[in-house]
């Protein structure tokens, strides 16, 4: 192994996507699997079409070439908001797009005339979490000039939760977003296709059975890859949270004290580390660092193993509980969570490899 490696088990997360489909469809709820935390890797996205979702959701048109490349021909939602600078390369690589600003709306309606095609929109409404959408009294002029627009079709509102500013996804903002949805309707005289909800941060409440039955539709990217429902990052029932595994490799392992020697000033990242003296340690020194991943998200699946820093390059790892057992060339396996799993799927300086695990009949 010449880079670090993220093993990525093809069969959980096929499993995950079915588990949460099933979940979501049980409530009258179509899912796109939303792979833009692998950098829109195409196995990934093959798997989760295996385990069911409706389409695919990306954020990045790299991402999106990728997937289109690798011969995936489902719809795909663009989730971040269209740009204005972008509006030719969307309406040629995606189905689907979501909205906010009118004027990249008036460019997408020419983009799509230009080439004789009908791009389909989804308008995001800002229900509170103060990241895109439009604000709800400006809603219908928005919808007005959207519907006046030739080229583009409206085919639902959505609205995006937790993700900015945290804002928990709520009975009563859902019904919210659904009496906008109705009033455009009634008010424009149309059917809205779709009522989009959110993101794994709304898992929690379509299973309690409290979310409003007109939202038909989610985005879900981290429950599936990482099995995970977003408020309190709950393990989600019936899903595994190890469908990817980080390995890093032993650069030097050597018995050293566990308290700098000497005057100290702050680290390479401008931060005045604190080091528990626990007198001689194991330290390993693994070939991954920040320059690679979200340190912080990393999890030993060893628990003999504790991470105790890391620089751009190197995180170093107290494995004195190991007792021995680790040697200088050995591989170390860690659990990601969304930050460090992003980072690492983004890093040119680790390796990918699809894996096929094979599920095991219990579910952690
Ligand atoms: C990333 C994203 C999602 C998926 O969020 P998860 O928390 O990973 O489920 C949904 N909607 C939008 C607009 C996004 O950008």
């Amino acid at each position: 192994m010449a880079k670090p490696l993220v093993t990525i088990d093809l069969d959980k997360i096929e499993h995950n996507a079915r588990t949460i489909v099933g979940l979501c469809r049980s409530h009258g709820i179509a899912v796109t699997g939303v792979t833009k935390g692998t950098c829109g890797h195409p196995e990934v996205a093959k798997a989760m079409l295996r385990g069911g979702v409706a389409s695919i959701g990306e954020s990045r048109l790299e991402n999106i070439s990728r997937l289109r490349v690798a011969g995936i021909d489902v719809p795909i939602m663009l989730l971040r908001i269209s740009w204005l600078s972008g509006v030719d390369d969307i309406v040629d690589s995606v189905d689907l797009s979501l909205n906010s600003e009118p004027s990249v709306l008036r460019a997408l309606s020419q983009a799509a005339q230009a080439r004789g095609r009908v791009h389909d929109v989804i308008v995001m409404v800002d229900l509170g979490d103060l990241r895109e959408g439009v604000w709800p009294e400006d809603l219908p002029a928005v919808v007005r000039e959207t519907l006046a627009l030739p080229g583009i079709r409206l085919v639902g509102l959505g609205a995006s939760l937790s993700c900015f500013s945290g804002v928990v996804p709520s009975e009563e903002n859902m019904n919210q977003l659904v009496r906008y949805a109705r009033r455009i309707e009634r008010e424009f005289g149309i059917r809205l296709e779709w009522i989009s909800g959110g993101s794994s941060s709304a898992l929690e409440l379509i299973t309690a059975g409290r979310m409003p039955k007109a939202i038909n539709h989610v985005r879900i990217g981290e429950g599936i890859l990482l099995g995970r429902e977003t408020i309190r990052r709950r393990p989600w029932p019936g899903t595994f949270q190890d469908a990817f595994l980080l390995q890093a490799e032993v650069l030097e392992l050597m018995r050293k004290p566990s308290l700098p020697i000497g005057e100290r000033s702050e680290d390479a990242f401008g931060e005045l580390p604190e080091f528990v003296d626990r007198g001689e340690i194991d330290r390993a020194i693994l070939n991954i660092g920040r320059q690679d991943v979200s340190v912080e998200g990393m999890t030993p699946v060893d628990q003999d193993v504790t991470i105790i820093g890391a620089s751009s390059g190197y995180v170093i790892a107290d494995v004195t509980r190991t007792k021995g057992r680790l040697r200088v060339g050995d591989e170390l396996a860690f659990g990601l969570n969304y930050a460090a799993l992003l980072a690492a799927m983004t890093s040119p300086y680790v390796e990918k490899e699809t894996i096929e695990g094979g599920v095991r009949p219990s579910v952690p």
